[in-house]
């Protein structure tokens, strides 16, 4: 299991780049893992998880979370419009409000629950046609929308172009963050998560370098 060796390494990045210790949420990415593999980790005292698939979580975590109190559940993956309901049940925080449609439904449920999760603006940070997310040219009027639907915005969340520098993508998203008056920036993953903390990240999302490799099969 590597969850010692990446707080390890969480720590030192914090300390190299003058953050307090402790300032980093690190969100340990559990879709698809076997349940040996998160069970050794939850028993290691982790309790910050992150999820893609409603289905799949509403599967494995209402027994995790009665044997293990204090879980948080972050929701990683695209959100249908039509799974919101349930992944309202089921998360503490959904990192992919990504388009106005998912915006406005969520406003209608948050006003009937009176909680809202954490949420970050999930942000199309390089552009790609292929990639979910709010162009960053739009990002500023997004977040305003959302605020004026009453919706609390925590911060913003990016998935650099794979294979590319991240450095200038990061920088990129903290300056719409810094500019929209967010504090959270929900990026860095297994490749590149000590980058993201130099630059900034509040919340990094670390899947295989905790668990290993997943496996599709
Ligand atoms: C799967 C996933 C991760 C974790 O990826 P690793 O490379 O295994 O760390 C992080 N963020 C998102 C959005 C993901 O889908």
């Amino acid at each position: 299991m590597g969850l010692d060796d990446i707080k390890r390494r969480i720590a030192a990045a914090e300390a190299a780049s003058g953050r307090a210790a402790g300032a980093v949420t690190l969100i340990a990415v559990s879709k698809v893992q076997p349940q040996g593999r998160v069970e050794a980790v939850l028993d290691a005292g982790h309790r910050t998880f992150g999820e893609n698939y409603v289905q799949e979580a509403a599967a494995k975590w209402p027994a995790w979370r009665d044997r293990f109190p204090g879980v948080e559940l972050h929701m990683i993956g695209p959100l249908q419009t039509n799974k919101l309901k349930p992944a309202l049940e089921l998360f503490d925080a959904i990192h992919t409000l990504d388009r106005p449609s998912l915006a406005q439904k969520l406003a209608r449920q948050v006003q009937q629950r009176g909680t809202c999760p954490q949420l970050f603006v999930q942000v199309n940070i390089g552009a790609e046609p292929q990639k979910a997310g709010i162009l960053p040219g739009d990002a500023d009027a997004f977040v305003a929308d959302c605020q004026a639907l009453d919706l609390t915005i925590r911060g913003l969340m990016c998935i650099p172009p794979e294979d590319a520098d991240p450095v200038p993508h990061f920088r990129a998203l903290r300056g719409i963050a810094a500019r929209n008056g967010l504090a959270g920036l929900s990026m860095g993953m297994s490749a590149d998560f000590e980058t993201a903390i130099a630059e900034g990240a509040t919340h990094i999302r670390v899947g295989s370098a905790i668990f290993g490799a997943r496996d599709y099969g």
